[in-house]
């Protein structure tokens, strides 16, 4: 059995979706398959800006329009080639009025990242539906599954923690499913006992599908991209980028840790503790064996320059004439735990700390109410692995370097533009 995880990019138009239909057939006649979508193209980014309206009391419904205008053009491409049904679009009809109505619904409710959770994940509830019913009409045998169904979490509202245990029990049921029919279902969603759906984080699809690998002992994950794989740098940015044909779970993790963003960093930990490999491949060269995750040694010198943007660099000093203590860098690390804001750099001083976090405001406006710290905001990481013949391939006289970590052959530095 396995899994594949489908994203926005492969999913954005009519002719894309059919390309990825076409995967799943070719693969699903003879093996047994379980499917996970995100939301097609942009649409997560659109439904945040309809809560960003929404909440502004301003007029969301010409978000709406043009959220459903897009999707519904999709269908009608898809109709016109035989693969989307009249009947099909009463079901898309009823998604959008659906949303229509919980946005009414949670109007006067004041947790708003509780509320995001609700109305966000009806991007992956559409692209599923839509996606299933292609598939329907090109008769695979073909179960559509409400993720929320299994996968268990508490509430943490848009960073959810999964519950495994019951998490992978729920999943069971699927077994008898599997072997009769291919499962389509979304990723990036979940629900708390209560019945409130949660979501796992930005891009949490790949994550989801690991729930499911794991839980299905999977033989292995496929991630299709609109890459050929894992690559050591990002190929708009430099130009010697090459694909890694194959790499260890912990050098995979290494690099997503430090901004690679092929792979959902919550992914390689659940499959490397089941032992299941992860494969990226291109869903337009479907051929291309793309990069093999798994229990592989370490390469000799691993190559990447990584580069993570939308940074905060934070700097904290102490009130009076005195020694920045433990005790209060422990307490600021911890309040940003509880805040799930993201720390990806440390450094302290006699009189400084500073942190390197993601750029979240609502977050940092929260760590601000009980710490004062200065930011600078647009700012860069650049992670450098395996330095031996890179050469100078950062200008860095396109920024101001804040800091630069230098290793034999690892260096960082956080650039500010
Ligand atoms: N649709 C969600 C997002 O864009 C989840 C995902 O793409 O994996 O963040
Ligand atoms: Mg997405």
């Amino acid at each position: 059995m396995k899994i594949f995880k489908f994203g926005g990019a492969s999913l954005k138009d009519a002719d894309n979706i059919l390309n990825v239909v076409n995967i799943i057939q070719n693969y699903a006649n003879t093996k047994k398959l379980l499917v996970v979508v995100s939301a097609m193209g942009k649409t997560t980014n659109a439904i945040e800006a309809i809560l960003k309206n929404y909440w502004g009391n301003e007029n969301y419904e010409q978000n709406i329009v043009a959220l459903e205008k897009y999707h519904f053009d999709v269908a009608h491409q898809l109709q016109q080639k035989n693969a989307f049904k009249e009947e099909d679009f009463e079901d898309l009809k009823r998604v959008f009025l659906e949303l229509r109505l919980d946005l009414q619904h949670w109007q006067r409710h004041a947790h708003k990242e509780m509320v995001y959770d609700q109305i966000v994940s009806y991007g992956e509830i559409i692209s599923s539906r839509l996606v299933f019913a292609v598939l329907k009409n090109k008769e695979v045998s073909i179960e559509w599954l409400d993720a929320r169904k299994v996968i268990r979490t508490d509430a943490t509202w848009r960073e959810g923690r999964v519950d495994w245990e019951q998490t992978s029990r729920n999943i069971q049921y699927l077994r008898p499913i599997l072997q009769e029919k291919t499962i389509i279902t979304q990723g990036f969603i979940g629900r708390t006992a209560e019945g409130h759906t949660t979501t796992l984080g930005r891009e949490g699809s790949d994550y989801t599908g690991a729930i499911f690998a794991a839980a299905l002992s999977a033989e292995s994950q496929t991630i299709w991209k609109d890459v050929a794989g894992v690559l050591n740098a990002d190929p708009k940015q430099f130009e010697f980028a090459t694909l890694f044909d194959k790499l260890s779970y912990e050098e995979s993790a290494s690099l997503t840790y430090y901004g690679a963003s092929v792979i959902h960093p919550k992914t390689i930990a659940p499959l490397r503790q089941a032992g299941i490999p992860l494969l990226v491949k291109s869903f337009l060269q479907p051929q291309d064996v793309g990069t093999y995750i798994g229990e592989i040694p370490n390469q000799e010198d691993l190559r990447a320059v990584i580069v993570k943007e939308k940074q905060v660099w934070l700097a904290f000093r102490p009130t009076t004439w005195q020694y920045l203590r433990e005790e209060e860098v422990a307490e600021i690390l911890t309040t940003c735990s509880g805040l799930a804001l993201k720390v990806n750099l440390i450094c302290k001083g006699a009189f400084i700390l500073n942190i390197l976090t993601e750029d979240r405001p609502e977050k940092l406006a929260l760590l601000a109410n009980r710490f004062s710290f200065q930011q600078d905001k647009n700012c860069t990481l650049v992670t450098k692995m395996g330095m031996k013949d890179f050469g100078n391939l950062w200008d860095k006289s396109k920024g101001k370097v804040l800091l630069e970590l230098k290793e034999p052959d690892f260096q960082q530095f956080v650039v500010q533009f």
